[in-house]
Parts: C-alpha cells; structure tokens; sequence
C-alpha cells in the first residue's frame, strides 16, 4: 500500500527512507519486513511457486532493503525505474559490476579511489586482462587524455577518500553517453541523502552500505543501482551467477539503519562542518580538507552537486608521522579505527590503515602523506568532539 502511494505522489527523501521497500507483511500485516531466514520455497508443482525459488536469486527480506535503496538513489524526482542490488560487502558489489567488462577492456578511474577497490583492480582485475588507467579527474580535460578506443567504463568515487576531491558528475555522464560507455560512481561517501547520481546521468551508482547507508557499525554490506533495463538485466545475472548476495540478517539490519539516514546525515554534515571551522583555526594542523570549506579546490562544485558536504574532514597533523599517532592515541571519544560512516565518530591514519594497500610511492604522488589523519565526524555532540581533539592537541 505504502509502495503503491510512493509511486503515485511525489515524495520528500525523508519520506522514501522511512517507507520504501516495506509493506505490511502479507500473512499477519506486520509493518517490519521480517527476517526469511531460508534457503528455499515449497513448489505446488516442479515450477509452479510463488515467485520464489531458492533464496540466492530470491529473498523477501533483501528485495526490500533493495527496493529501498533504489528508491532512495531514484530520488524524489525519479521516475521509479530505478532498481537495486545487495551483496555481501561493497567489494562484492563493485566486483559484480565490473564483470559487466572482460578481458582487454579499459576502465578510466579517479586516482584516489578507495584503497580496497585500488587493490581489486590492480592486483586482481588486471590478471583477468582488463586495463585501467588512473587519472585525477578534478582536472576536466584527464578523462578525453585517457580515454582510449577500448575504454568500456568510468569509474568515480566523489568525495574521494581519504583526500576529498570532488568530481564533476554531469561532465563524467555526459562523456560517457558520447562515447556510448558505462559511468559508475561509489555514492559511499556522499549517501543519496546529499548526491544523487542517476540525476546527473551516471548510469551506476555502487555503496558499501557497511558505512552511512547502515550507518550503526554492525554490518559489512554492498550496494548497486542501476536505471537502464539492459544494464538490470546484466545486473541481475551477474548478482545471481556470482552470488555475492548480502544475508537476510544484514538485509535486515542495513534496511532498519537506513530509515534513519536523512536524520544522521543531518547531524554527521552540521558536526563536520563545525569541526573542520575549528580545525582551520589550529595550529598543530597545517591543512584541513573539506568540501564545505572555501578553501577547497572544488568547493562551488560541491555546492552545486551535492545537498549537504557530509561528515568526513581530512587534516595533515602539523608535525608529521609521529605528531599524527600521538594525536590518535589520545582521543577518547574518537576510536582510532578503520571503517567511517557509522553513528560513532573514528578517526584513522590513511598511510598505515585503510591505505596500506597503495604503494608507498603512488601515497606520496596522490598526497597521502604520513601526517594526513581522516576523521569520520559521528552524531555526538560536537562540543564534545571538539573538546576531546583538543584534550588530544594539548601538552
Ligand atoms: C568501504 C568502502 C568500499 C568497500 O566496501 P566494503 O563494504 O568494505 O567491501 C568501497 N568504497 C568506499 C568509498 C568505501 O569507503
């Protein structure tokens, strides 16, 4: 009833997350979707069922945890084509999505992607015979400089991380429906509540919902949206014949974070936008990275695509490596952990944590230095946040 009333009247993004996906359970009308715990359906006859069969291909509980993410990334003017895909991790996702390609096929990607997806294309991909080419994508002309008569993929992370560059999302779509190749972009960071790429024309949007998206530190997830029928279609396949599907339980558990994504988001950007204010005025800090910053390379694009600048802040500790543990062994209410997005707030050492896999020398190309700290801003208090990175600056 409630999906029936979303399809009908346009909805605000608070709206879409508290409702879509969900729908009072047909057998006692309960308003959660329950957890189905199965691996199969009862058949009346071989291949008379209800639309279930086995529960890799088909689960109620995943369906609406995908319903919901799509309805989320269609957005509140979306046209209710979209759809989407869960999977046991944001690596599984983005491993899905790229057997789209196949051997000799190119993919341009952005130079500061996430250190995991560096590491599945680099080290894994490349062995399978796809080429990929790694190029700072702030710089408007780097996409036509790479491109290559095989290039089949663009792929974008925007924010970036750890550095939070911001990419132009509506000149990657527009080059990519000239040259007739799929974009992709990772929304992990901005989350559909403050970017939404299918209204740029991107063509898949890839998560790992084991940050914002569940957003409460218990779940290791993934996320794929797509609009195109062909590329569902694929899309479908893939995650079918892969089978990096993500569990009931976590099905359950990202849906029920979800709902209260626009609230989080909220506070996660009004936090971090604070702090990185304070950090500015600091003096062990030698530089703070923020989109909603000024000071930012890129900081009228993030104005104009995205609602909200999110709570991930970058600082360089003034006094290098040492300066930089020292820092994170102090806080108390900051956990010095990998991982960001959740409802707690982390910080961690890109060079030696979620980095680690980039050589050292392409760290230093890319500006990861051994100072630079990554904070994920959490929904406490900021005046308490504050104060705890304070305590951790002094003596
Ligand atoms: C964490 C992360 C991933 C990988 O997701 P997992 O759920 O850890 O597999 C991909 N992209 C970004 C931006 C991430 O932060």
């Amino acid at each position: 009833m409630v999906v029936g009333l979303m399809a009908q009247t346009k909805k605000h993004i608070e709206t879409i997350a508290t409702h879509a996906g969900t729908k009072p359970e047909a057998v006692t009308g309960a308003v959660t979707t329950p957890i189905f715990y199965t691996s199969t359906y009862a058949q009346e006859s071989p291949g008379v069922h209800k639309g279930f069969e086995y529960s890799r291909s088909h689960n109620p509980t995943r369906f609406a945890l995908e319903d919901a993410i799509a309805a989320l990334e269609d957005g509140p003017d979306g046209t209710g084509a979209a759809k989407g895909f869960a999977f046991a991790s944001g690596l599984a996702a983005t491993t899905t999505v790229m057997q789209l390609f196949g051997q000799g096929d190119h993919v341009v990607v952005c130079d500061d992607v996430y250190g995991g997806t560096y590491r599945l294309f680099d080290k894994v991909l490349k062995r399978n015979g796809f080429q990929f080419s790694f190029v700072d994508l702030t710089d408007p002309k780097a996409l036509a400089a790479a491109y290559r008569p095989e290039t089949k993929a663009i792929w974008v992370e925007t924010p970036t991380n750890p550095l939070l560059k911001v990419i132009d999302l509506t000149a990657v779509a527009e080059f990519a429906r000239a040259k007739k190749i799929v974009s992709i972009v990772d929304n992990t960071f901005a989350t559909p509540i403050f970017q939404r790429p299918l209204e740029h024309g991107i063509d898949i949007i890839v998560h790992s919902t084991t940050k914002y998206l569940n957003g409460h530190a218990d779940v290791v997830g993934g996320a794929v949206v797509a609009r195109d029928p062909a590329l569902i279609e694929r899309l479908r396949f893939l995650q079918n014949a892969i089978g990096g599907v993500a569990s009931p339980m976590d099905s359950f558990l990202t849906l029920r974070g979800l709902r209260t994504l626009p609230l989080r988001m909220e506070r996660h950007d009004r936090n971090a936008r604070q702090i990185a204010d304070w950090l500015t005025t600091r003096k062990e800090i030698s530089k703070v990275i923020y989109p909603g910053l000024t000071s930012h390379p890129q900081h009228a694009l993030a104005k104009k695509q995205m609602s909200g600048f999110g709570g991930m802040i970058s600082c360089e500790v003034a006094g290098g490596l040492e300066a930089s543990k020292r820092l994170m062994t102090r806080t108390r209410i900051f956990l010095c952990a990998e991982s960001l997005g959740g409802f707690e707030s982390l910080v961690n050492h890109p060079a030696i944590m979620t980095h680690a896999s980039v050589e050292p020398e392409a760290r230093r190309k890319l500006g990861i230095t051994d100072g630079l700290i990554r904070l994920s801003v959490g929904v406490e208090h900021v005046d308490d946040l504050i104060a705890d990175l304070e305590q951790a600056m002094a003596g």
